[in-house]
């Protein structure tokens, strides 16, 4: 029996990856790496630092330094708060999706590779009384990022929750393989630019188009 939704906020309540992705690619050019949007949408759910490694490795052939990784993670953070919060977007669809969960008599929780200053404040301002403070896994809660099955584990235990009463809402290839490894069924919704073909092979167990067509028929796998 399902008690429980576990959201993905990027790329599901939030259209904020296109604020991600430029953030990023600015921070990096900087430096002299390269990159194309796509890389970002690949890489979504790591953590700041190991996609800094990623790029160093690709770029350079070696690991950033702590002090470099610390350094550019702290800019690109400071770009995407610039691009992002004078008006956050939540993604359409998307309150939708949590009416019909919360009048399902669901509990929502957020699991997120994001340590967003203010999370809270913002998710109350577009979401009011939807979520549990209690109830979010953001970057502080955990060791390791998606792929990982650590932060959707911790969602679980943060509610106390068995693997088969919750569902994953997802975006982001390495955010399906995380609950999926954590034994969760997971919904993709394809958000992004990515081809379906991607989700379906990192494990996503359905696939929705949007938000709202998610919407429209989240009851026929939630009963
Ligand atoms: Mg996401």
């Amino acid at each position: 029996m399902i008690k429980a939704i576990l959201f993905d906020m990027d790329g599901i309540l939030y259209n904020s990856m296109p604020s991600h992705v430029k953030a990023w690619r600015e921070t990096m050019s900087s430096i002299g790496i390269e990159s194309s949007p796509e890389d970002f949408y690949m890489f979504e759910g790591r953590t700041g630092h190991s996609t800094i490694n990623i790029l160093f490795n690709r770029c350079f052939g070696r690991d950033a330094t702590p002090e470099e990784a610390a350094t550019l993670y702290a800019k690109k953070a400071q770009r995407f708060l610039e691009l992002e919060y004078p008006e956050s977007q939540p993604m359409p669809g998307a309150l939708e999706v949590l009416e019909k969960v919360k009048a399902l008599g669901l509990q929502r929780i957020i699991v997120t590779g994001s340590g967003q200053y203010a999370l809270f404040d913002k998710l109350d301002k577009h979401y009011p009384c939807f979520f549990d403070k209690n109830l979010i896994v953001t970057a502080y809660d955990v060791q390791y990022g998606k792929p990982h099955p650590e932060p959707y584990l911790m969602g679980l235990k943060k509610g106390k929750l068995q693997p088969d009463e919750a569902i994953v809402i997802e975006n982001a290839p390495l955010g399906i393989e995380s609950g999926r490894a954590a034994g969760i069924f997971t919904v993709a919704v394809n958000t992004g630019p990515l081809p379906d073909k991607v989700l379906w092979e990192a494990g996503a167990n359905v696939l929705y188009p949007s938000m709202q067509t998610l919407a429209k028929l989240i009851e026929t796998f939630v009963k």
